[in-house]
């Protein structure tokens, strides 16, 4: 593809400039049972209300209408080398799952409206849940099966679900995890208690049934297996789902996302982005637990009539050739990954990558941290296909700051995930002024609002917080990704880390909070810190100090068996993504001297960087003490 850079950036600046005119045309892409009256109503900012008066219905664009033309193309391919499955789910049978989901959810009380939790591992009946759910205008909320009861139960208590399905176990490297137990557990905590639990029973795990409140999946789907339920048709803003992701502080933030801009984003983004094809296929790594998988193993690819792939495993089990052998069987023509995994297979032998027939595969997307240019070139050399570096969040929905390559083959810059997409207004703003920074200036980057359809309309039941929290600066009018970044002269964005309390650990975000929140109920921890520390495979670690009641890690053995008790909570209450990798004791932590905790400073040290402005520490003891424990640890 030749390039145009006049073109490119034409489309941009329509897009922008003029984003009624540029996002009536993209939402043609989507059928509409009604048509909207009003492209887009910004009349309360920063609450952007996109296809107004339209009606339409996620799971109808994404399975009904390909009935016509491709009911016997694969629509959904579940994998597992952890139970060694793999079943092959056609259009016509994709929609006949989802409507027998969604006769079970009805006759378990749900209505449009209510809340559905999905706490499931990377199973087909997940991706029929979701689908059913936005058949009857039910929200789901997926929750990451790698999340332990308590934060499942922080969840449950925000989004007061009338029904959860479930699963008896995942399994992740043949390490099986008991789904049911925790989430009893989880029920047992929360305040809100629903009305019933709906159990997939894979075998894996012992799971005990509670009389009246469970029901198991086979015997009530046996019940409705010629069921056809209705769609039914929602105006452009019903929400669709809420997906909790972590913020500042314990208590995660449930983003809300409505049904007509989400779709046409996302119908958009597969065109523009990925450059996808129906009748194509689409592999997406992540996990249905994460926004990635909302938007790119189910809704995307089944919106743009493709062949998604579910595969439940590691990337390195049987061997490192798992990934490959499904793109060769499967012709995947676009793949979807994070840097993490690459850099997790740059360890396995080479000969195990080259040896399927890669011919068909003709792009690696790869975001959720940020991309080392040797890793990027490295998996690009191995492939021989461009790889695309993306970068989002989870409450953007789909690619921010990226290359449109749909749109024109933009070359890419080394270190950069490339220039704003179509639809967002990106700038980068001085975060003591709100003046917009210079060329290579650090900033925090911001999007101005509205923005685009697809993204976050509002934190679930707290619109005060989704203001506070993103809008407060630079005078309520833009978006904070909470992330530096420097643009350069010729507009390409450099992302360089968070600039609150979040940390990325193999893509995940955790809030630093949430894991201190749990190293805090050990009975013998009094006060803890705890940040992100660089680390060559995962981008980030979490790593703990922290100062006990009594001084009993007095010796080395004491503090080994403190830190395994410590990780061990830290297991059971958020799940082991957010087990630190190390816990030191220390018994002063450093603040300043309005007794803020100073995670950067400790950041630093265990970086091996410079801590930054001492003069605001109250003890700078305590920054001694951080570098001796690291020195003889
Ligand atoms: P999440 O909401 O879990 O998807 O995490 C979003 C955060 O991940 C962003 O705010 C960034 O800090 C980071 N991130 C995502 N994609 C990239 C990328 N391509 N480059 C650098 N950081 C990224």
């Amino acid at each position: 593809m030749s390039f145009d850079a006049a073109a490119y950036d034409a489309f941009y600046r329509l897009s922008v400039d003029d984003p009624h005119t540029f996002w009536a045309t993209q939402a043609k892409r989507i059928d509409w049972h009604k048509p909207f009256t009003k492209t887009l109503d910004y009349d309360k900012p920063p609450f952007a209300k996109w296809f107004v008066g339209g009606e339409t219905n996620l799971c109808y664009n994404a399975v009904d209408r390909h009935l016509a033309t491709r009911a016997d193309q694969a629509a959904l391919v579940a994998i597992s080398t952890e139970t060694d499955t793999e079943i092959t789910y056609t259009y016509a049978q994709l929609y006949a799952e989802v409507n027998r989901s969604a006769a079970m959810m009805q006759a378990l009380g749900v209505r449009q409206g209510d809340r559905v939790l999905i706490y499931m591992p990377m199973i087909a009946e997940a991706a029929f849940a979701m689908l059913a759910c936005a058949r009857i205008g039910a929200i789901h909320s997926v929750v990451f099966g790698g999340f332990a009861s308590n934060s499942l139960a922080t969840r449950i208590d925000d989004a007061t679900p009338v029904l959860i399905i479930s699963a008896d176990a995942g399994s992740r490297g043949c390490h099986v995890t008991p789904y049911k137990s925790l989430l009893d557990e989880a029920i047992a905590l929360a305040q809100h208690k629903p009305k019933h639990v709906l159990m997939v029973n894979r075998g894996l795990a012992p799971m005990k049934m509670v009389p009246e409140r469970d029901i198991d999946y086979a015997t009530l789907r046996a019940k409705h297996l010629n069921a056809v339920v209705p769609v039914v048709w929602l105006e452009s803003n019903a929400p669709s789902y809420i997906l909790y992701t972590s913020g500042t502080t314990g208590k995660p933030k449930g983003v809300l996302r409505d049904v007509g801009g989400y779709a046409v984003a996302l119908a958009t983004s597969m065109d523009l982005v990925f450059c996808s094809k129906a009748g194509e296929t689409f592999f997406c790594t992540s996990d249905i637990g994460w926004v990635v998988g909302h938007s790119y193993i189910i809704y995307g690819p089944l919106l743009a009539g493709m062949t998604t792939i579910l595969y439940e495993g590691l990337p390195i089990r049987p061997d490192a050739s798992i990934w490959w052998s499904i793109v060769e069987k499967y012709k995947v023509t676009r793949m979807s990954s994070a840097p993490t995994a690459i850099r997790v297979l740059k360890k396995q032998p080479l000969e195990l990558l080259q040896k399927h027939d890669l011919s068909s595969l003709k792009t690696l997307y790869l975001a959720g941290e940020p991309l080392d240019q040797t890793t990027s070139d490295w998996i690009s050399g191995v492939l021989g296909v461009p790889v695309i570096d993306n970068f989002w969040q989870t409450e953007t929905g789909w690619p921010t700051i990226s290359i449109a390559k749909g749109v024109g083959d933009k070359p890419a810059r080394s270190g950069s995930p490339g220039q704003p997409l179509y639809g967002f207004k990106g700038k980068i703003i001085n975060e003591e002024t709100g003046e917009e920074c210079a060329p290579n200036e650090k900033g925090v980057v911001v999007i101005e609002g509205p923005l685009p359809p697809g993204c976050l309309q509002t934190l679930y039941g707290d619109d005060e917080r989704f203001v506070n929290t993103y809008w407060r600066n630079f005078k309520r009018e833009a978006y904070s990704t909470f992330d530096w970044g420097i643009r350069d002269a010729d507009g390409y964005y450099f992302i360089l880390g968070r600039t609150d309390d979040v940390i990325n650990v193999a893509g995940h975000r955790l809030g630093t909070r949430e894991i201190e929140e749990s190293i805090s109920s050990h009975p013998n921890v009094s006060e803890v810190a705890v940040v992100g520390v660089e680390n060559a495979i995962k981008g980030q670690c979490a790593v703990a100090f922290v100062i006990l009641k009594n001084a009993a890690a007095a010796t080395p053995e004491d503090a080994h068996k403190l830190e395994t008790e410590i990780m061990k909570v830290v297991d059971k209450r958020l799940g082991p993504i957010g087990r630190p990798s190390h816990v030191y004791f220390v018994t002063a932590l450093p603040k300043t001297r309005s007794g803020k905790l100073l995670r950067r400073s400790i950041q630093a040290i265990c970086e091996g960087r410079d801590p930054g402005d001492l003069s605001v520490i109250e003890d700078p003891a305590a920054l001694q003490q951080i570098r001796a424990v690291l020195v003889t640890s």
